[in-house]
């Protein structure tokens, strides 16, 4: 981690949590956050599901967690039934857009030329795209692991990337809610090709700037080494995120 990067832990709640923790989990750690003698070394933000954001945005208000959405769509407005514009996510308090989740890939078959419209969605609304990238087990397998997630990262970014508008999120499929973790070498082996991508197309500048995430069972005892990692600016936590205990304790491995 660079001292030019503020960490950032973000909890992707995915389709968990209901009325019960928007106190129980989001004020908990607004509560924390107030707790802390001084400015914390990292930076929270919580993604919860759709319906959850505005009760979230006001058990986490003036706490200095940010709040973040898990998907929107790539047009501005329209008749597009059951999605959510980025301008409606930013209106109730959002700071980031997770967007081209494996989840979403898999699930809704979204393609990097549609993540990369919902990018470009999320920051024309003014809020930062978490863009996600990472190669199935099958793809590491056959040594093409980079080759994919670099391919992600071309096909999904939009142009005009900056420190503010963008987050990568590098999660390794086989790693997401299994119980595994890349190592630490090829952890990061993967994020420095990523910045380098990105330098390619950014300038080595800006591509110093971004912030890339790590992703795929991170939990409170393998944090802090990877959060160590030169070029690891963070973490995207799932099933981690969902425990007040568990996802402060990876805060506090960032700080
Ligand atoms: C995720 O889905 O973004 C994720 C990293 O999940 P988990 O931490 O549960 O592996």
């Amino acid at each position: 981690m660079s001292q030019e990067r503020t960490t950032l832990i973000a909890g992707n709640w995915k389709m968990n949590g209901g009325l019960d923790e928007v106190d129980g989990l989001a004020g908990d750690l607004a509560g924390r956050m107030a707790g802390l003698a001084a400015a914390p070394g990292f930076e929270l933000a919580v993604c919860p599901p759709f319906p959850l954001l505005p009760m979230v945005a006001s058990a986490i208000e003036e706490s200095g967690i940010a709040l973040g959405a898990q998907d929107c769509h790539g047009n501005e407005k329209g008749a597009h039934t059951g999605d959510v514009s980025a301008k409606l996510l930013a209106q109730v308090g959002c700071a980031y857009v997770i967007v081209g989740h494996s989840e979403r890939r898999t699930d809704h078959g979204e393609t990097d030329e549609q993540v990369r419209a919902k990018a470009e969605a999320a920051q024309a609304a003014g809020m930062a795209a978490i863009v996600c990238v990472g190669e199935t087990e099958a793809e590491r397998d056959a040594g093409r692991a980079t080759e994919v997630v670099v391919g992600q990262v071309v096909g999904s970014v939009p142009e005009g990337a900056t420190a503010e508008n963008l987050v990568i999120a590098y999660e390794p499929v086989w790693a997401i809610g299994t119980g595994k973790t890349a190592t630490p070498q090829d952890a990061q082996d993967m994020h420095a090709a990523i910045r380098a991508s990105l330098a390619d197309r950014f300038g080595a500048e800006t591509a110093a700037g971004i912030r890339i995430l790590y992703g795929g069972s991170m939990k409170p005892g393998n944090a802090a080494e990877l959060l160590a990692l030169a070029d690891v600016d963070g973490g995207l936590i799932g099933g981690a995120s969902l425990v007040a205990d568990d996802f402060w304790a990876i805060g506090q491995a960032a700080g």
